[in-house]
């Protein structure tokens, strides 16, 4: 679960790391109110699930009432990348001597967090990762978290003064400690600024927190704001099934989440783009294909569906009969290349064939097929 700028500063500001004061806007006149009350200059900042705000123009400091009236009114209801900008948060201007980045992942590959420092701040780390990677310093968390030692070894790394280094130290240690606590699988300041009174404080806050762990984070559940999220991850969430976006054309409808990690591999593969990964589980459910299907039809950017089903447990002609019963409900206008094997698959043929449909059973054959679909409709 991704948090909001604002919600992610709660945490840091419970976890004692500093950060500036700021109240959130849904309109240009309460946006002024607050502003007034915190005094200028204040930054105003688009409240949207997705970074790069700055770079869009969500991001202005301005100096008076006229200009928070102007900038707010034209920010909220802005569209970042298809997030529309529902909230603002106003928040007194930092005076910027200079920008560090520090964040935690979760590193895979060596199954740690990993906390990345950079005193190339302000910027998108992966374009300093490629331009300048020795202006990256990583260092692996164990489960003693940051030692005090490492902690200083990258406060050094940012900046040569001590009286900002002693700052940096405990920010880092507080933002390890948060990770760790509210199970996140990101935890990103960006940027991690010194002001002109060399003071260290945060001004972004980026945190997602692990969707496995919010059974025990009842409060942090609570900050959810599903009106931002991609309404396909949100219905796919609420009918069980596992729905990661992706940027390419072809949406992919499995069953098991190893065969969608195949089918996607062979899509690559044969040249195509995956417009998502949508594992449906071992279900024949009509609601969750339907679900599957709306979440599909929604994509602007999908220009062909394929249905991959291996059955096993799972039957195909069940599977088969969910499928028919969604398309009846909602009139699917996109083209669909279907593959089935396994158990009961010539009843599902059958089924299928009594509507005009046909069934590949070779996987590779219904991946070169439904690449072909989809170029033709683009
Ligand atoms: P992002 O673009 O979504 O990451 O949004 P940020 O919150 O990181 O803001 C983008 C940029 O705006 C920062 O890197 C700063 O350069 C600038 N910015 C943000 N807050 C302030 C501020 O208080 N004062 C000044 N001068 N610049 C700011
Ligand atoms: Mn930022």
């Amino acid at each position: 679960m991704n948090l909001h700028e604002f919600q992610g500063k709660e945490l840091f500001r419970a976890a004692g790391i500093p950060v500036p004061p700021g109240e959130v806007a849904r309109s240009a006149d309460d946006a002024a109110a607050i502003a007034d009350r915190l005094g200028y200059p204040v930054v105003v900042k688009a409240q949207v699930l997705i970074g790069g705000r700055g770079k869009a123009g969500g991001v202005k400091v301005v100096k008076n009432r006229d200009e928070v009236m102007r900038e707010a009114g034209r920010i909220l209801g802005m569209d970042i990348r298809g997030h529309v900008v529902r909230q603002v948060l106003i928040t007194p201007a930092t005076d910027i001597e200079k920008e560090f980045y520090a964040g935690i992942v979760l590193d895979r590959k060596f199954e740690t967090p990993l906390l990345m420092v950079s005193p190339s701040g302000g910027v998108d780390i992966e374009e300093v990762a490629r331009m300048a990677p020795e202006k990256i310093l990583r260092v692996h968390l164990d489960g003693r978290g940051l030692p005090a030692y490492r902690a200083r070894a990258a406060a050094r790394f940012l900046d040569p003064r001590f009286a900002v280094q002693k700052q940096i130290v405990p920010i880092l240690t507080k933002l390890a400690a948060l990770y760790h606590d509210q199970d996140a699988s990101l935890a990103e300041i960006n940027p991690l600024v010194v002001s002109a009174r060399g003071e260290v404080a945060a001004l972004d806050a980026k945190v997602v927190i692990d969707d496995n762990a919010l059974d025990r984070h009842a409060e942090l559940a609570g900050m959810r704001d599903l009106g931002a999220e991609d309404p396909g991850e949100v219905e796919a969430r609420e009918k069980g099934l596992s729905y990661v976006r992706l940027d390419g054309t072809i949406g992919c409808v499995v069953n098991g989440a190893g065969l969608a990690m195949a089918t996607m591999d062979l899509i690559q593969y044969h040249g195509g783009k995956p417009a998502n990964f949508l594992d449906i589980g071992g279900s024949s459910n009509p609601d969750k294909v339907t679900a599957a299907m709306n979440i599909l039809t929604r994509d602007a950017r999908v220009r062909a569906v394929l249905f991959n089903i291996f059955g096993g447990i799972t039957r195909c002609d069940d599977v088969a009969r969910g499928l028919l019963t969604a398309l009846d409900r909602i009139g699917m206008k996109l083209p669909i290349v279907i593959r089935l094997t396994g158990t009961n698959e010539q009843e599902a043929r059958d089924l299928l064939s009594a509507r005009g449909m046909t069934a590949l059973s070779d996987m590779d054959e219904a991946v070169r097929a439904v690449i072909a679909r989809a170029a033709e409709a683009a």
